[in-house]
């Protein structure tokens, strides 16, 4: 254990390297430690030795029971808790065998599976992914080891998130390799990578106990906008409030002893807004690490006061929150996205760079889908967040890149023809050097939903309380469809396989140059570097026929294509009746949220909003008839005019609350949601007629502002 690791407790409760070298026998902690690192199925023999010390480190910890840790799909995670206890001719044992750790069996009916499984065949299964390594989840007085595991039914259909992830990184893989053999590149080991930037709001604990909005739904359905809101952008990376650091602390605290790196804190753009970055991972362990953030950020706040919002748009009139997610792809260790700095490099990246632009181009519509969701709706493009078209933004180098590559590698032709319009050099692939990409320059434009930012592709898309699971598979995925076509394409040019290991002959690269020119030509309108915010925007990007999807039902219909089935299918991501399933969990989740956030408003609005102004109401007519019946005339004016006022707002609330009871009645989301929002314009402007310490629910200028 090294210095930092032994200060800040980094790992101490993970089953991971240093647990399982001194827990197991050498033979067998190779054994494991050699599935992890390939990621290959555990060896059954050793399964037995391992939980047992698996167990041992845990009750070392003071773990008195173990559970099966699981993405369902629900988007939360799951555990049910078992405890090591067992009865044995009336001794007590604490016992926890190999099949304990490599599957379970929880009777999970009550999950949403979208019709694959009926409750008469309710059982489902949990399987050890033993690439994510067990850890000790703390509560309290008491201690739970957690198995990170797959969700199945029994048919073998995946009933999780992570199960799909772990298809589509295998798809990647082949694909991968497929293309890195093409380049005369010996076998290695094929890595995604994710950092997901972590977005959220926190709200004094007990302020946000008399909103029954943010109880029920995270999100405030009422609220006039504060004086001040993010007008002055003073909280961007400003001082961080000590009760906030105080609770970043905590969290990190948490973390390190999980072995997630959480690296950078900071206020985010919207006051009570921040932001929690940790180092990138593997793939799947950073998509469990970044469930187990949002975990620790709510039971943490719990602890100092607070209130967690995970919410995509907790707040009208600031900015929302989203979760960037950092997404790279490494062959033998190296970062396929790093430009690299020789021509051969330069080629493998800007073939992967092709591949992923094809990809999103020809599937934005799944990757809108995979960020649908009813909090995200509020969020993208709402003049902070990326719009709901999906363009890729490249940077100005990086654009000029590409432009030359199209312009064609035909060598001497391009160069003539150069010579006669002045235009930029062609870029020769496997000849030509890139320029460097200066790293920073590239982050610039916060509007695109997916940006190239140096040596990364940063999907920005996603909302705060997504699972990163959803997204990263529809990526991976699309993008091991297009390396395999390129490769495809690569194999049919006849050039392949000619060159020593590491090299690569003039004919492939003129082949490669040839098959990416193409690509680009079709695929380059996916391309923007401009302001993704602007509405001209828009109007181009119909021009350009790329797909816009502005709200979630109709992002959801990508799922129900028959070509995105075939895809799904072709890389043994989801079978048709898998990505079916989701499809239905999906809108059903939708409608089920739209439906409790129609009845909380409407519940609120009638049980609270409205007796106050009545009350109002009353007072001011009151004092209206006592001015009148005693004959003075100055302020009846004023009187009259409130009287007016609140009066025309009272009527306006009671029919609005009438139609969103009917919109309820009749089921009908899009209903729902013009019923709230038609609601909530009336009620807010009524905030400001009812006196401050009458109106019912703690204002936004309470709650944005954590000092
Ligand atoms: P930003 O300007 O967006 O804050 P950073 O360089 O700080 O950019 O990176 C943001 C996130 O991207 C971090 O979580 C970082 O670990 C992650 N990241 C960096 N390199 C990679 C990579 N190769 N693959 C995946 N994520 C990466
Ligand atoms: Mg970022």
């Amino acid at each position: 254990m090294n210095e930092a690791m032994k200060m800040t407790g980094f790992g101490a409760d993970v089953f991971g390297a240093e647990a399982i070298k001194e827990y197991l026998p050498k033979e067998t902690a190779k054994k494991l430690q050699g599935t992890i690192e390939k990621g290959e199925p555990l060896d059954p023999s050793i399964a037995g030795e391992v939980a047992h010390a698996m167990k041992h480190w845990a009750m070392d910890r003071g773990a008195t029971h173990f559970t099966h840790w699981f993405l369902p799909m629900t988007g939360a995670t799951a555990e049910k808790h078992d405890s090591f206890l067992e009865v044995k001719n009336g001794e007590p044992i604490m016992a926890f065998s190999g099949k304990n750790l490599i599957v379970g069996e929880p009777d999970a009916s009550s999950f949403p599976s979208g019709g694959i499984r009926s409750t008469f065949e309710a059982r489902g299964y949990t399987a050890w992914d033993p690439t994510s390594p067990a850890f000790i989840k703390r509560h309290g007085n008491g201690a739970t080891l957690c198995i990170p595991t797959a969700f199945c039914a029994y048919t073998g259909e995946a009933l999780d998130k992570k199960t799909p992830l772990l298809r589509s990184m295998q798809a990647l893989e082949r694909s991968v390799k497929r293309l890195m053999k093409l380049f005369a590149l010996p076998d290695a080991h094929v890595g995604c990578t994710l950092g997901a930037e972590q977005e959220y709001f926190l709200v004094d604990k007990k302020l946000w106990e008399k909103r029954p909005d943010l109880v029920l739904t995270g999100r405030t359905l009422f609220g006039a906008a504060s004086a001040k809101g993010q007008q002055l952008e003073d909280h961007y990376f400003g001082t961080i409030p000590t009760r906030v650091l105080d609770f970043m602390h905590d969290v990190e605290e948490e973390l390190w002893r999980l072995g997630i790196p959480a690296k950078t804190r900071h206020n985010e753009v919207a006051p009570a807004q921040f932001e929690l970055a940790p180092q990138f991972e593997e793939l799947n362990l950073a998509c469990d690490h970044n469930m187990l953030v949002m975990d620790a950020l709510r039971t943490v706040a719990e602890k100092h006061g607070l209130k967690c919002l995970l919410h995509e748009k907790p707040f009208a009139g600031v900015n929302g929150s989203g979760k960037h997610n950092n997404w790279s792809v490494s062959y033998g260790g190296k970062n396929l996205l790093d430009p690299g700095t020789n021509p051969q490099e330069n080629a493998i990246f800007l073939t992967m760079l092709c591949a992923i632009i094809e990809a999103v181009d020809r599937h934005a519509d799944l990757l809108r889908a995979s960020v649908a969701g009813a909090g995200n709706d509020h969020r993208l493009g709402a003049n902070e967040a990326p719009p709901a078209v999906i363009s890729i933004y490249l940077g100005d180098q990086l654009e000029d890149v590409i432009a030359r590559i199209e312009r064609g590698g035909a060598g001497k032709a391009a160069g003539r023809a150069r010579a006669r319009t002045a235009a930029p050099a062609a870029l020769r692939i496997g000849v030509d050097t890139l320029p460097p990409l200066p790293k920073d320059a590239t982050d610039r434009n916060r509007t695109s939903p997916f940006a190239f930012t140096g040596n990364k592709f940063e999907f920005r898309a996603p909302g705060s309380s997504v699972c990163c699971a959803g997204p990263m598979t529809v990526l991976n995925t699309i993008v091991a469809e297009s390396v395999d076509r390129i490769a495809e394409a690569l194999e049919k040019s006849g050039t392949t396989g000619k060159a020593k290991p590491g090299e690569h002959t003039e004919a492939f690269h003129a082949a490669l140059q040839s098959i990416l020119q193409d690509t680009l030509t079709v695929h380059k309108r996916v391309v923007f570097n401009g302001n993704g915010y602007e509405p001209d925007w828009l109007r181009e990007a119909a021009r350009r026929g790329l797909p816009n999807a502005p709200t979630s039902v109709q992002a959801l219909e990508a799922l129900s294509k028959k070509e995105n089935a075939a895809l799904f299918a072709k890389y043994g991501v989801f079978s048709a009746r898998e990505l079916a399933s989701r499809h239905e969990i999906f809108l059903e989740e939708f409608v089920g949220k739209v439906r409790i956030e129609g009845a909380c408003a409407r519940d609120i609005a009638s049980e609270m909003i409205l007796p106050a102004v009545k009350e109002e109401y009353l007072k001011t007519a009151e004092a209206l008839e006592r001015a009148t019946n005693v004959g003075v005339t100055s302020g009846t004016p004023a009187l009259s005019e409130d009287l007016v006022e609140l009066g025309t707002g009272l009527d306006a609330l009671k029919s609005e609350i009438r139609e969103l009871d009917a919109a309820l009645d009749d089921n009908e989301a899009e209903r729902i949601l013009a019923g709230m929002i038609a609601l909530r314009k009336t009620a807010d402007a009524l905030e400001h007629h009812v006196a401050d310490a009458k109106w019912p629910l703690p204002k936004y200028r309470d709650m944005l502002f954590l000092y």
